[in-house]
């Protein structure tokens, strides 16, 4: 007959024993959830932001009270599984499922936690747990380990690296929006301005470093200082996309990294916009007259004044074919009336009457077009208003 060495029970009567001894014993023994009393951890009080084994993350409660929770329950979940370390998996279920819970394989571990009190009305925030854990651990146990503990996560704030960097006024690259020849209009600067910070939330979610320090309005365009150089450049990868464009880099060594001694470049991403806008006026190397219709990173479509088809053309064609705005003079004029081939029009200011070889469409008479003449020719741009 085999006794338990610590309590001297019969195997018999609290076996069978395991390692000596009894299944009470064992339990005792060899405990399984060795939490803390006390767990301390912070969120950075400027982004929300705290460590997920180590790594600053973003939150996915930006509420005050659920983010609270959110960053405890993080805490929490780390300590318990950094003390598990005598099952190979654990699940963590509700605290009633976890009643529930009889069948447990050898080296698994079912965890239930609950809030028992809290304060968060202030910081530190203080949020009291109950854990109970159920787990096997040796394949002679009869009944499963049942343990049952309290712990209190302390939640203190703090500014996390990257709003440090922020709040210092930090940036690693100038995106630098320009044009092409011509004048920045304001609503193309609000347009990118939009453009840039619906792409900088999206950047954000995988690059924290990506924020926007300062956004300066200058003459020739516009400069956004950006955490990082990659958002720099995925902004304008995402402008050209959009506008078309020119993207260009340049280097500037800024001085020396104090710790590591290497040398430190500030990189300026520059964007620069096409000459082409829609509504312009362009003409190519054989003469021929065309409205831009639109303008994208591939290309600018482009209506023949003369027919009035479109067609898309890719920056180099547009190269190739010497495509440039055309130097011409625009006016309005009453559509009078037409013939297959002619329209006959009023000009708005000196009522003088004209006609203009007509394209294929049929035009709206006493509508108002907008003519253009280059090289002396006229040309019938587009309905006044329209498209
Ligand atoms: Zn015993
Ligand atoms: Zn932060």
């Amino acid at each position: 007959m085999r006794f338990c060495y610590r309590c001297g029970i019969s195997e018999e009567e609290g076996g069978p024993l395991i390692n000596g001894l009894c299944q009470v014993c064992f339990r005792k023994e060899n405990p399984i959830l060795l939490l803390p009393g006390e767990i301390n951890t912070e969120l950075c009080q400027n982004c929300g932001s705290y460590k997920k084994r180590g790594v600053w993350i973003d939150p996915q409660n930006y509420e005050l009270d659920a983010l609270i929770f959110e960053v405890a329950e993080n805490a929490l979940l780390e300590a318990i599984e950094d003390s598990l370390d005598k099952v190979r998996e654990f699940d963590v279920v509700d605290w009633e499922e976890l009643e529930e819970v009889e069948e447990i394989p050898v080296g698994k571990a079912f965890v239930a936690f609950r809030v028992l009190d809290y304060h968060i009305e202030h910081f530190p925030a203080i949020i009291v747990y109950e854990i109970r854990v159920k787990a096997r651990i040796h394949e002679l146990q009869v009944e499963p380990h049942d343990e049952t503990v309290t712990t209190t996560v302390y939640i203190r704030q703090t500014v996390c690296p990257r709003c440090q960097k922020f709040l210092a006024g930090y940036y690693e690259a100038i995106l630098q929006v320009r044009v092409e020849d011509r004048e920045f209009t304001k609503e193309e600067r609000e347009e990118i301005t939009k453009l840039v910070q619906e792409k900088v939330d999206e950047i954000m979610q995988r690059d924290r470093m990506g924020f926007i320090q300062d956004t300066i309005e200058k003459e020739e365009g516009i400069d956004f200082y950006m955490g990082s150089t990659s958002a720099a450049r995925k902004l304008a990868n995402a402008i050209r996309e959009k506008y078309g464009g020119v993207i260009s880099e340049a280097y500037e060594l800024v001085g020396l990294d104090r710790q590591t001694s290497k040398e430190v470049y500030r990189t300026s991403v520059t964007i620069r916009l096409p000459k082409f806008r829609k509504g312009d006026v362009v003409e190519d190397r054989h003469g021929r007259v065309y409205r831009v219709e639109s303008v994208d990173g591939k290309g600018m479509r482009l209506k023949n004044l003369e027919t009035w088809e479109s067609d898309h053309f890719d920056w180099k064609t547009v190269k190739r074919e010497k495509i440039d705005l055309a130097e011409h003079e625009e006016r309005k004029a009453l559509l009078m009336g037409q013939t297959p081939t002619e329209a006959q029009f009023m000009d708005m200011e000196t009522y003088e009457t004209f006609e203009v070889r007509k394209p294929k469409e049929k035009l709206e008479d006493g509508e108002v077009y907008k003519i253009v003449k280059v090289k002396g020719r006229l040309y019938i741009k587009e309905k006044e208003g329209g498209e």
